[in-house]
């Protein structure tokens, strides 16, 4: 049987997502060499953040990364940015904290948001720029923090923007531009490169968006084509250099979402247990239950959660997991890099493994396709080395997906 393709499948049509692991590795290596006209002000970048002691100095390679998705945001954002005032992306920013602190709260939160959203930071297609300055930044980060999808990515860029108000018009001009160019070049190559994985988002766009106005996705569900690539690059990028200190950490942790189970509620019987869910073994072909087995047998813990924003809320999050735990993170592909990010700034290290698709009732589909991953990608980033495990999971795989 094959599988329904919502936006995008790791799978391509094939048994299992390998090819895509490599494809991907191979083109975020491209995307880094070609990266390298960038170096020079992400090595500016680099000082001041050392000079100014803002954070502990990350890698080259994820400071590049930050600009790839500034200029690609800004290609597609930056426009809808200077349609709204100050005042209005100031509440919608207000009602997103609100919905990530409150549980009681967040049904009306997000009702109001879906209204909101709707009208002021659905995304337009018109191909318009606005100049590259500092004002312009300032309104793109501001309508990201209203939509509440970008947490992370605004605190980056924030960074960004301070450093940048220490330089001339001029140079800040020359470095966004270049940010610009770069993400010119990225969406172009990463269509041939990456484009056979993505295969309905466009469709998506065109006949299913409509039916998430006025809800609370309207802005998350709307993300094109070059994000989907832009977080799969960031994913491999972030895996790399994260890499020594996850590996480093004594326990590891699987972070698994809702749409993984075989069954959805209330068929499934696992059981609410505060920040995660408790699988009770129903269905021996879940996926949940085939990773909770793995990991008792091969040393790692497992977390079911309701959402991603619930296993790492602050000091919750780290009284669920540990401190001090090498977090693998599971998720579809427009989460996954935020998710890594917070779990690096809650000093939990993570890896991430991508969904070979998406499927959730609450995003993608009606009636929800249960997700998967790959297993042998699994195994690889945990350190197993148990080949007849590895062929085991394979086998379950090929049973499951047929
Ligand atoms: S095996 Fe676990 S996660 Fe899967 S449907 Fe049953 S209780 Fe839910």
């Amino acid at each position: 049987m094959r599988m329904e393709v919502v936006t995008y499948s790791l799978r391509n049509g094939q048994f299992n997502s390998n090819q895509y692991y490599q494809d991907a590795a191979a083109f975020t290596d491209e995307v880094l060499k070609e990266a390298k006209v960038l170096l020079p002000i992400v090595g500016r970048f680099q000082e001041y953040v050392q000079n100014e002691s803002i954070e502990a100095i990350r890698s080259a390679e994820e400071y590049t990364f930050e600009l790839l998705m500034l200029g690609t945001l800004w290609r597609i954002y930056a426009d809808d940015a200077q349609d709204i005032s100050s005042g209005w992306t100031g509440i919608m920013a207000y009602l997103s904290r609100l919905r990530q602190r409150n549980q009681t709260l967040k049904p009306v939160a997000d009702g109001i948001r879906g209204v909101l959203a709707t009208i002021f930071l659905a995304p337009t297609d018109r191909a318009w720029s606005p100049k590259a300055s500092l004002k312009h930044l300032d309104q793109l980060l501001q309508w990201m923090e209203a939509t509440g999808d970008h947490v992370q990515e605004v605190r980056r860029l924030h960074n960004w923007s301070e450093y940048w108000e220490t330089l001339s018009a001029g140079q800040v001009s020359g470095d966004i531009e270049a940010a610009i160019a770069f993400a010119r070049w990225f969406e172009e190559r990463s269509l041939k490169s990456l484009g056979k994985y993505t295969p309905n988002v466009e469709q998506f766009l065109q006949e299913k968006h409509r039916e998430h106005r006025w809800k609370e996705d309207v802005v998350f569900s709307a993300r094109r084509r070059v994000e989907y690539h832009l977080n799969m690059v960031g994913a491999e990028i972030m895996n790399r250099s994260f890499r020594a200190d996850f590996q480093q950490t004594k326990h590891k942790a699987v972070i698994l979402p809702a749409c993984m189970r075989y069954h959805s509620k209330p068929k499934c019987q696992a059981r609410s247990n505060g920040l995660s869910c408790e699988c009770t073994g129903c269905e021996p072909k879940c996926r949940v239950n085939m990773l909770m087995k793995l990991g008792q047998k091969h040393g790692f813990s497992v977390h079911l959660v309701p959402h991603e924003s619930s296993v790492f809320s602050g000091d919750a999050g780290k009284q669920l997991i540990g401190e001090g735990v090498g977090i693998v993170g599971i998720a579809c592909v427009s989460n996954l890099v935020s998710g890594g990010w917070k779990a690096k700034g809650l000093g939990l290290p993570p890896q991430c493994v991508l969904l070979d698709h998406c499927g959730c009732r609450k995003h993608w589909h009606e009636q929800g396709i249960p997700t998967d991953i790959n297993f042998g990608r699994l195994y690889q980033i945990i350190g197993i080395t148990d080949e007849k495990a590895a062929e085991n999971a394979e086998k379950a795989q090929g049973a499951a997906a047929a």
